[in-house]
């Protein structure tokens, strides 16, 4: 199981699940679809992955207590 959380200003804490990695993106994606529509797929997939400007994002400002990385649950 992978899991994933958005925090964000517009919304309260959202968990997100998936049985693999695949699953949890299209979770997520369905999310961001309407949430956080100037997301891509593929800012999505390194948001997951941890890439160094989301990790600064999620750790402060508006989005400071949402999950760095996708991680196993
Ligand atoms: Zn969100």
């Amino acid at each position: 199981m992978r899991g994933f959380h958005c925090v964000d200003p517009s919304h309260d804490r959202i968990e997100f699940t998936g049985a693999d990695d695949e699953d949890l993106f299209r979770s997520i994606k369905e999310h961001t679809a309407d949430a956080h529509p100037d997301l891509t797929d593929s800012q999505i997939k390194e948001m997951m992955a941890g890439a160094d400007w989301w990790q600064t994002m999620a750790t402060s400002g508006n989005n400071a207590g949402s999950s760095p990385s996708a991680y196993d649950k």
